[in-house]
C-alpha cells in the first residue's frame, strides 16, 4: 500500500456523481476510489495513478499502479464499476435501438394531413369564382389595376368555405374539390415521428418555409449497422422530406403545386 494515501474514507456519492454509470458507495479511501475510477475510464494504469495520486507520489506510477491493481479491496471495487460500465453499454443500446426502430417505423406523412375541401367554383353562383369576402375581391382589383390586367368579376359572389365540401355538379373540380395540406402540431404525432421532427425554417415574418425531418433511410442504416445485420435488399426509402407553410399552400395553388412538385423530386 503506498503511504501517501489519504486515508479519510470517500463519501462517494459525490464523487460518483460525475461518472456516466451508477455505483454504489464506496468503502475505499479517496485516492484509491479515484483511482479504481480513473482506471476505469481511460483503462490506463499510470494514468489513473497519477491522477489519484498526484505526481510525484511514487517514482514509478505505472508499477505502483499496478501494486494497487492486485490489492483484493481496490480489485473487488474494481468489478463493481466495470460490472456497471457493461450495464451502462448493454441498456444505452437497447436505447439507441428503441430509438433507431422508432424513427424507422414512424410515418414522415404524421406531420401533414391533405384534406379536400370545396374549390373556388364548387359552389360559386352560376358556377362562378366565388370569393371569400368583398375584402378578398377588393384585393384582387387593387392587384389587377397595378398589373394593368383585367378586372376580376364578381359574379360568382361571395361565401366561399374551404370547409363547405366539393360540389359533385361543379364544372371545374367535378367533384374532386381542392386539396389543402396542413402541418400538424408536433404535440400530436407518435413519438418515433417526433424523434423524426427536427425543426423548421421560418420565412423572414416567422412564417414556416420548411419543416426538418431526421434521415429515415440513414437510421435504418444505423439499426442495422447496430444489431450486425445485413443490410436489406430492398430498403424502402423514405428521405426526409420539406414541407413549405402550410397556410402559404393553402392559400395559393400555384405554391400546392410546387409543393406536390417537390415531393417527386
Ligand atoms: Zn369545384
Amino acid at each position: 500500500m503506498n503511504k501517501s494515501v489519504d486515508l479519510v474514507p470517500l463519501s462517494v456519492h459525490d464523487e460518483t456523481a460525475n461518472l456516466p454509470y451508477k455505483v454504489p458507495d464506496s468503502n475505499l479511501p479517496y485516492a484509491q476510489e479515484r483511482f479504481v475510477q480513473e482506471y476505469v475510464l481511460s483503462g490506463n494504469v499510470k494514468k489513473a495513478y497519477l491522477a489519484a495520486f498526484g505526481e510525484g507520489a511514487s517514482a514509478k506510477p505505472e508499477r505502483a499502479g499496478r501494486d494497487l491493481l492486485r490489492n483484493p479491496s481496490v480489485m473487488a471495487r474494481l468489478h463493481v464499476h466495470q460490472h456497471a460500465v457493461s450495464t451502462m453499454t448493454v441498456k444505452s443500446t437497447d436505447a439507441l435501438i428503441r430509438e433507431l426502430e422508432e424513427m424507422v417505423d414512424a410515418d414522415p406523412n404524421e406531420f401533414i394531413t391533405i384534406k379536400i375541401g370545396a374549390c373556388r367554383y364548387c359552389h360559386g353562383v352560376g358556377g362562378g369564382y366565388l370569393w371569400r369576402d368583398i375584402a378578398e375581391y377588393e384585393a384582387a382589383v387593387n392587384t389587377a389595376i397595378k398589373l394593368q390586367k383585367p378586372i376580376p368579376e364578381l359574379a360568382g359572389g361571395v361565401g366561399y368555405r374551404f370547409d363547405a365540401g366539393p360540389n359533385p355538379q361543379c364544372a371545374q373540380c367535378e367533384g374532386e374539390g381542392a386539396r389543402h395540406v396542413f402541418v400538424r402540431d408536433t404535440d400530436d404525432v407518435s413519438p418515433g415521428a417526433r424523434r423524426l421532427f427536427k425543426g423548421v425554417e421560418c420565412n423572414p415574418d416567422g412564417s414556416i418555409k420548411k419543416v426538418l425531418l431526421a434521415d429515415q433511410f440513414a437510421a435504418r442504416q444505423e439499426l442495422h449497422r447496430i444489431r450486425g445485420m445485413h443490410i436489406e435488399r430492398s430498403l424502402s426509402v423514405n428521405a426526409s422530406v420539406t414541407l413549405p407553410n402550410a397556410k402559404e399552400i393553402a392559400t395559393s395553388p400555384d405554391k400546392a403545386m410546387d409543393f406536390l412538385e417537390s415531393l417527386k423530386r
